[in-house]
């Protein structure tokens, strides 16, 4: 498994940064981790590749958010959190949003029964000794992610 820490939250934007030209449309990415682990940075980092960090904000409220990265590319930004049931993601459309763009969903584990077979999942944890630090492990359910996963690890310098 592909695991990575950052020591910083800068160094948590150039994560972002260096995955988002990876993704394509119909991609869908799991952000996992407690609250404040660092899941809605990690989408400004994304979001910064497009120059759109500064529209980040987190969609507790609103489930999810639309970014337009380019004339073909939109990011939706889920924050699932305050889902009860799988159910209630499908009752709001959300899996029809999968085909339209790229997806990243936080607490995506709560809709676990409707993700595609293909799911990129990213595990955030806080360091117990440095307030600073998050170590961010990468899994993937399919074969979709293995070049991201190669290409990310060989790549992964500050
Ligand atoms: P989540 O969406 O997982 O609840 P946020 O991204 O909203 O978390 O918040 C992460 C918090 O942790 C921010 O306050 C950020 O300043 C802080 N932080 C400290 N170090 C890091 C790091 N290395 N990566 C990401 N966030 C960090
Ligand atoms: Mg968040």
């Amino acid at each position: 498994m592909l695991s990575i820490t950052t020591k910083s939250v800068a160094e948590t934007l150039a994560l972002g940064r260096k995955i988002a030209p990876y993704l394509k449309k119909g991609d869908v990415i799991v952000l996992l981790g407690d609250l404040g682990a660092g899941k809605t940075l990690f989408v400004s980092g994304l979001l910064d590749f497009y120059n759109k960090k500064d529209e980040a904000c987190s969609p507790t409220f609103t489930i999810v958010n639309e970014y337009d990265l380019k004339s073909d590319l939109k990011l939706f930004h889920f924050d699932v959190y305050r889902l009860e049931s799988s159910d209630e993601f499908l009752a709001i459309g959300g899996d029809e949003f999968f085909e339209k763009g790229i997806s990243v969903i936080e607490w995506g584990n709560r809709i676990a029964d409707v993700l595609p077979k293909d799911a990129l999942f990213i595990n955030i944890e806080k360091s117990p000794d440095d307030i600073n630090q998050r170590v961010f492990s990468f899994s993937s359910s399919g074969d979709k992610f293995n070049n991201l996963l190669k290409e990310v690890n060989l790549k992964w310098k500050f």
